[in-house]
């Protein structure tokens, strides 16, 4: 039996505001428990909520920007359950009349180009944090910074099909949010954090199957491999003859399975209703306009452009454009009229290596873009060969030095000079006699053994096309 999976994401991102949703308290992260709180977001009685215009506007622009509607008179409900770490009882969320809707973007899986698209996108508060005493301590706390904290929560149309486009689709999201300064998406501080629905039906058949939810993945990696774990799962209890529980489940990432939190009996019924504390949140279509007027270039629209302009890859250029500070490190060093793709694979490969090691974002290795250009300048004119570059650059990643300065100063720069590179090549013939005979008896594969030698002798900065022309003239006499 073939089965193919639907799957839907909702995605939570952390705003990336100052304060808190209905009241002034900080967002600071890493604050003493329950220092960034106040009456309203302890949910004392008698207060009132006050929506922060940062929010709204936040929202507006995540919708303009995933080609959403944007609704002019949007509401905040009250979805009711009570949890220890919610005061109130209740969630301050949008329902039935969210900012955003009928969005869509599209991702980019195995070179095709697919459109997912996006239900809604709404505003909603977080909830409190419970930490469990362990041993003698047999109480649990509540810390409430995170009360209140502004979240923005995106729900696609179950448009997903693999566990792949899964993965590319939370990355699209991880980039437009970080572009658009609406969030950090620092997933793991878990401000972009994702629930992913999965169902399996027949191939050919028309109706989805039933779904589960598997909860609060906080890595591309999870994603992707707890839906590939849920795919088969599910595969193997329909086969067996089984029915798919609709459940709530957690991944597990060190034992790579997902297990049940809790079943659709137990779930709960919020019983969502207009939340009288807060009017209707009118904006005017003039607002929205002028704030789209200030969304930058989009990571998509950046990489045709990259693709036009730099002769790039469609592939290299998805990498280049996927974290914006990367995107616009590559163009300060390209405008330094050296070729694109050697730019390119400095920026992917070196830079990415070390932002890959040392876990720094690109800003903070300590190479400047002119810097980088220099280098691979020194390349383009031959003053030095790849491999010495290599070296220069790790010198560069411990002192930030010009590279200029770091060629001088090491006496690096490659030997082009004929007379010079001529000589030691004399002298390596005369001491391997046996190999010339070789050479002129037709086996002219032996040159690569000269070339070897030379780059030995000058500590590899012998410039290897002079060295080949030098060895073939002498050679070939
Ligand atoms: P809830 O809020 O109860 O989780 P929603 O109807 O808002 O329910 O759906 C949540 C997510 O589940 C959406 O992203 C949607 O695309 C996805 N979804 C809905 N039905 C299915 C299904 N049968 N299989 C996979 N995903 C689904
Ligand atoms: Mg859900
Ligand atoms: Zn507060």
């Amino acid at each position: 039996m073939e089965f193919e999976p639907v799957i839907g994401l909702e995605i939570h991102a952390q705003m990336a505001t100052q304060s808190k949703i209905f009241c002034n308290c900080s967002t600071e992260f890493g604050k003493p428990p329950n220092a960034n709180t106040c009456p309203v977001c302890l949910g004392l009685p008698g207060v009132l909520p006050v929506l922060n215009k940062q929010v709204l506007e936040f929202a507006v622009r995540l919708g303009l920007a995933t080609n959403c509607t944007i609704r002019l008179d949007s509401q905040f409900a009250r979805k009711n359950y009570f949890y220890p770490d919610l005061p109130k009882a209740y969630q301050i969320s949008q329902f039935d009349r969210p900012i955003c809707e009928n969005g869509w973007l599209n991702v980019d899986v195995n070179g095709q180009t697919k459109k997912i698209g996006i239900t809604r996108i709404h505003m909603e508060e977080d909830a409190g944090k419970l930490i469990h005493g362990d041993g003698d301590d047999d109480c649990s706390y509540v810390d409430l910074n995170r009360a209140g904290v502004p979240l923005l929560e995106i729900v696609s149309e179950p448009d997903i099909r693999t566990p792949e486009e899964a993965k590319a689709y939370m990355e699209k999201i991880h980039s437009i949010v970080c572009y658009l300064g609406v969030s950090d998406g620092d997933m793991e501080k878990g401000n972009l954090r994702c629930d992913a629905n999965v169902s399996l039906r027949l191939a050919g058949q028309e109706e989805f199957g039933t779904r589960t939810e598997t909860k609060n993945l906080n890595s591309f990696r999870f994603i992707q491999q707890a839906i590939v774990y849920e795919i088969a799962r599910q595969k193997e209890e329909l086969l067996d003859g089984h029915e798919i529980v609709q459940e709530t489940r957690l991944w597990d990432s060190d034992k790579k399975i997902t297990y049940s939190m809790r079943s659709k009996e137990e779930a709960h019924d919020y019983r969502y209703f207009p939340d009288p504390d807060l009017p209707v949140a009118h904006i005017t279509q003039g607002w929205v306009d002028s704030i789209a007027e200030t969304l930058p270039e989009l990571p998509d629209a950046k990489r045709q452009r990259f693709i036009n302009q730099y002769g790039l890859r469609l592939e290299d250029a998805s990498v280049l454009v996927a974290e914006q500070s990367i995107a616009d490190y590559y163009e300060d060093v390209a405008a330094h009229q050296v070729n694109p793709k050697t730019v390119y694979n400095w920026v992917i490969m070196e830079m990415g290596r070390v932002m890959n090691e040392t876990r720094k974002r690109i800003g903070e290795l300590g190479i400047s873009t002119n810097h980088l250009a220099e280098l691979i300048g020194l390349i383009e004119d031959n003053s030095i060969s790849g491999k010495i570059a290599k070296a220069v650059f790790e010198e560069m990643l411990k002192n930030n030095q010009s590279p200029h300065v770091i060629v001088e100063a090491k006496g690096l720069k490659q030997i082009s000079d004929e007379g010079a590179l001529g000589q030691q090549i004399d002298e390596i013939l005369e001491s391997n006699p046996a190999q010339v005979e070789q050479y002129r008896a037709g086996k002219t594969k032996v040159i690569g053994f000269f070339v070897g030698q030379i780059m030995k002798a000058t500590k590899g900065q012998a410039h290897p096309q002079i060295v080949n022309q030098l060895l073939k003239q002498k050679l070939d006499l």
